[in-house]
């Protein structure tokens, strides 16, 4: 069937002749193999550049590491002043990247949006690009198979960071969180993820702390820091409550300024990663276990949490933790 006919005309048309079944079945199959290049959207000529010129980046996306996003309280939640700005800021800042990527070679973009209340603006974002919101389950938050490279945008460093902007790992009250011993953060949950998806890991933008995390996990990477924390120290000794208040401070790049750097940072990615193929997957070795210790938090003492299996890492990540109060 024609891609050029959107869904909602297909199953019209489909249904109209008592095939709505079949149709949509083959509409499916048909979407995963061609994937994003059946875009709904994606102009004639897109559609008719052969399969093999087609290259698709996957880009998650955060608010606490976005320029020009100050604190948690007043910028990264429904009710918070600035709010409706911290997304026009993020997607932007998507949208430099996107630009990038596409001056690199790549046709096809898929955005996730990462942060939990929700912080990309649909109306602002690159037209070329497709909308993800996709939490059940959460991993690996519609990353699929054949998705050529994985990137971050507006991403913040893990818990217990130093120098961080707004550390934290899914929360303010996780302490730590490790895979086979690897300490991750968020952006290292879905590395893992991607790698055994068989999609690279290229490029990284956040705070300076974040860039370190990303290079650590990942050599070879390109990353982008567009703002950098200034509280030295781990904050080890905080609960949940005082953890999320600790990290605020921060110097922040001008925003239209740290897009530029993110779009040439991004064209660097791409263009690095089609001439060195050897970066970008980090394999663990099975079988798998995931360990979280949550801090204090109200009348909680510390927690440990673990889960495993066998030898998927998305299975892990979407496996519940059983946590017990943990004794120093
Ligand atoms: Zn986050």
């Amino acid at each position: 069937m024609s891609h050029h006919r959107s869904r909602r005309d297909f199953l019209r048309f489909g249904a109209g002749l008592g095939l709505g079944y079949w149709l949509t079945e083959g509409f499916q199959a048909d979407n995963t193999r061609t994937a994003a290049a059946a875009a709904p959207g994606a102009s004639a000529a897109d559609q008719a550049a052969p399969p093999a010129s087609r290259t698709t980046v996957y880009i998650m996306t955060d608010l606490e590491g976005v320029a020009g996003v100050i604190d948690s309280e007043n910028w990264c939640k429904p009710e918070s002043r600035y709010y409706e700005l911290a997304k026009e800021f993020l997607t932007l800042e998507v949208n430099a990247a996107i630009e990038g990527f596409a001056r690199g070679g790549a046709t096809d973009f898929l955005v996730a949006d990462g942060h939990g209340y929700g912080a990309i603006h649909p109306k602002l974002l690159d037209r070329r690009a497709q909308l993800a919101r996709n939490w059940s389950p959460p991993y690996p938050f519609s990353l699929e198979k054949g998705m050529d490279f994985a990137a971050w945008v507006g991403q913040h460093a893990m818990s217990r960071t130093e120098l961080a902007h707004l550390a934290h790992t899914g929360s303010f009250s996780v302490y730590e969180t490790t895979i086979n011993g690897i300490a991750v953060g968020e952006f290292g949950e879905m590395v893992f993820c991607a790698s055994q998806l068989g999609t690279r890991t290229i490029f990284g933008s956040g705070d300076l702390a974040f860039a370190k995390e990303a290079q650590a996990l990942v050599p070879g990477i390109e990353t982008v820091a567009v703002k950098r924390g200034t509280i030295p120290g781990r904050g080890d000794e905080c609960n949940a409550e005082s953890y999320a208040q600790r990290n605020l401070a921060a110097i922040h790049c001008q925003p239209e300024r740290a897009r530029e750097m993110i779009l040439a940072g991004a064209e660097r990615a791409i263009r690095r990663a089609k001439a060195d193929t050897n970066f970008g997957i980090v394999r663990l070795k099975a079988p798998l276990e995931r360990v979280a210790i949550l801090r204090k938090q109200g009348d909680q003492p510390k927690r440990i949490g673990r889960a495993s299996h066998p030898d998927d890492v998305i299975a892990l990540m979407n496996s519940p933790l059983k946590y017990e109060p943990l004794r120093e």
